[in-house]
């Protein structure tokens, strides 16, 4: 029916949309009712921050500041000062988790495997302080969220390094260098 005046006059968009409600008035929901129902999120979910921790449970990061370096919305701040035996030792490391937008470039440019983001979704709050993340919050969310094997999983599986995918010219030095030594 192209003419608007039936339309208007036979009232078929009305009766349309009323066909369409009756369809589906008794099929199950899509919906879900968070957050009385909650599924996990998805594997590689990009939640909150966590600094790693090592196997003897030392932060990782060496404060190199690559991942401010690569992050957008730069709210990435680290500190470094001058730590035992003149070693770089990192002061503060800082998000600040309202100006993130969860890229994961923060990941994928730390060479240390320091940084990464939990499935952790639920952290709404009041105050912006309980969204600035520091150091010692990092750490802890490390213990919370990637206990046991899942931290060792997490860069496996979700942020393999891109040199796993790296094909390079095998007369380039570098490469050759490689495969002499796979030789012996
Ligand atoms: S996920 Fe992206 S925006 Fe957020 S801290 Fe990392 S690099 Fe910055
Ligand atoms: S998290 Fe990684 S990239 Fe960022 S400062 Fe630490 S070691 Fe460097």
């Amino acid at each position: 029916m192209k003419n608007p005046l039936i339309k208007t006059v036979f009232f078929t968009e009305i009766l349309k949309g009323m066909a369409l409600t009756f369809r589906t008035l008794f099929k199950s929901p899509v919906t879900r009712r968070y957050p009385l129902v909650k599924v996990p999120a998805l594997p590689g979910f990009r939640g909150l921050h966590a600094l790693a921790k090592d196997n003897t449970g030392r932060m990782k990061c060496v404060g190199c500041g690559l991942c401010g370096a690569y992050c957008p919305s730069q709210c990435i701040h680290i500190y470094t000062t001058e730590g035992e035996d003149h070693n770089k030792a990192v002061e503060r490391y800082e998000v600040d988790v309202l100006r993130c937008i969860f890229c994961g470039f923060c990941v994928e440019a730390c060479p240390f495997g320091a940084i990464t983001l939990s499935e952790h979704y639920e952290y709404a709050n009041y105050t912006r302080d309980d969204f600035y993340m520091t150091k010692e919050k990092l750490l802890a969310n490390w213990d919370k969220f990637f206990e046991g094997e899942k931290g060792k999983r997490y860069f496996k599986e979700f942020w393999r390094p891109m040199s796993d995918d790296f094909t390079g010219n095998p007369e380039q030095a570098m490469f050759s260098k490689i495969k002499r030594k796979e030789r012996t």
